[in-house]
């Protein structure tokens, strides 16, 4: 049975239907005076009835329980995929400064708590631009269902699917970071299992846990398009606020534990990965990959481009041989909407259109720890670019893993 993401107490509700108004997608109705999940499939899991609601009746989905138990079963080898955005929110309810990255302090808590293998989903972002810059030159050149819209950011998948359908078409194809890489840790297992099986062994289970910073991420693994086989390719999703709980509940102090290194080889990953948690960061990461160069003068150009910065549209436009690329960056979904009449009139024209539903990105996403002002967003911000400009491997495609990747698991 398919647990819901968003979850009414109709003992608590007093009937307001407030949060029938808060509901972008018309998920919720009322059902003789009580406030019911009627169109789970239209739930986008992003939670924008929780706040709204005054008797406290709604919830999300917590999912501690399942992992701990997981955790503690010998025979289930667990494996965790940290999301871009985490590792500069999660020291906030340890004492960390704001928007420090404590990455390597969350893979060691990771470890203490019991998790085999610790990864990261920057990997599956890198993978996620080659498959997206792929898809744009692809599409430029057919001229077909352009503007080619971002699909990393399931609340805003949902609002399009269900609020502008005839837009459908112009999503990309390809999963989202934490997707593609569940799916291809499961398909790794698979045929691990397979190569064993025929040497006469049997190896244990494997078990995805995404740790984001995002509750619309846990309605994403539940589509259908996200099962192989039958089963499930992440298992379960962690906010932020859950892992926090758990890292208590286990007693360690974040701000205490040596930092540790992640596993390899999934643990490799570019600056164009890092900056996926910011608004404008997945079209950056792209253009990095579609320019061809790693010259700083021409990757300092394609941040200056005006796609950086926390405006709710921003517009950029940049020259890929012989054509000029124009592209709109969106943070929030009241701007989503304005951009997407404006288009629909015809007023305005885009060859690439990124939209993050949460305001600044997933630094600012439902799933991590409040309060989130903006001092601390743009901590976060600044935390996230910082990692981008310590990082040895800038674009996607010099990720030497990256290549073995398409050479071995995904050939063909
Ligand atoms: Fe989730 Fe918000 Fe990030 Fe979208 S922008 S992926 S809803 S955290």
């Amino acid at each position: 049975m398919i647990r819901r993401v968003i979850q009414i107490d109709e003992e608590k509700c007093n009937g307001c239907g407030i949060c029938v108004t808060a509901c972008h997608e018309g998920a919720i109705g009322m059902v003789d005076g009580k406030a019911r999940l009627m169109r789970d499939d239209y739930c986008d899991g992003l939670g924008d009835c929780l706040p709204n609601c005054p008797t406290g009746a709604i919830s999300i989905r917590q999912d501690v329980d399942p992992v701990w138990k997981a955790l503690a079963d010998k025979n289930i080898r667990v494996v965790a995929q940290i999301a871009p955005a985490v590792r500069v929110a999660i020291g906030d309810k340890f004492g960390i400064p704001k928007g420090e990255n404590t990455l390597g302090r969350l893979v060691a808590a990771l470890r203490h708590m019991g998790f085999d293998e610790v990864y990261d989903t920057n990997f599956g972002a890198d993978l996620t631009v080659m498959e997206e810059s792929a898809e744009l030159l692809e599409r430029l050149k057919s001229g077909k269902n352009l503007p080619l819209f971002t699909s990393c950011c399931p609340g805003w998948v949902k609002f399009c699917e269900n609020r502008y359908p005839e837009f459908r078409e112009n999503i990309s194809t390809c999963r989202s970071p934490q997707a593609m890489f569940g799916a291809l840790l499961k398909e790794e297992a698979r045929m691990k299992a397979a190569e064993a099986e025929k040497e006469g062994r049997s190896l244990r289970k494997t078990v995805v846990i995404s740790i984001m910073p995002c509750t619309a991420k846990k309605a994403e693994i539940k589509r259908p398009e996200h099962f192989t086989e039958g089963q499930q390719d992440v298992d379960y999703v962690l906010t932020t606020t859950e892992v926090t709980r758990m890292i208590k509940e286990a007693g360690i102090d974040l701000s205490q534990i040596e930092p540790e290194a992640l596993d390899m080889p999934f643990g490799l990953s570019s600056g164009a990965a890092a900056i996926f948690g910011v608004t404008g960061g997945v079209t950056e990461a792209v253009l990095r990959r579609l320019v061809h160069s790693s010259r700083m003068e021409d990757l300092q150009d394609i941040s200056f481009t005006g796609i950086r910065g926390i405006e709710g549209i921003k517009e950029a436009s940049i020259q890929l041989e012989d054509r000029t690329v124009k592209i709109a960056v969106v943070n929030g979904l009241r701007c989503a909407e304005t951009l997407l009449e404006r288009i629909k009139a015809g007023e305005v024209q885009y060859d690439f259109v990124e939209v993050m539903a949460c305001k600044r990105g997933c630094i600012a996403g439902g799933g991590q720890p409040v309060p989130i002002g903006p001092r601390t967003k743009q901590a976060r911000l600044d935390g996230m670019y910082k990692i981008d400009s310590m990082a040895q491997i800038k674009r996607s495609d010099e990720n030497p893993i990256i290549a073995e990747v398409y050479e071995g698991i995904l050939k063909g």
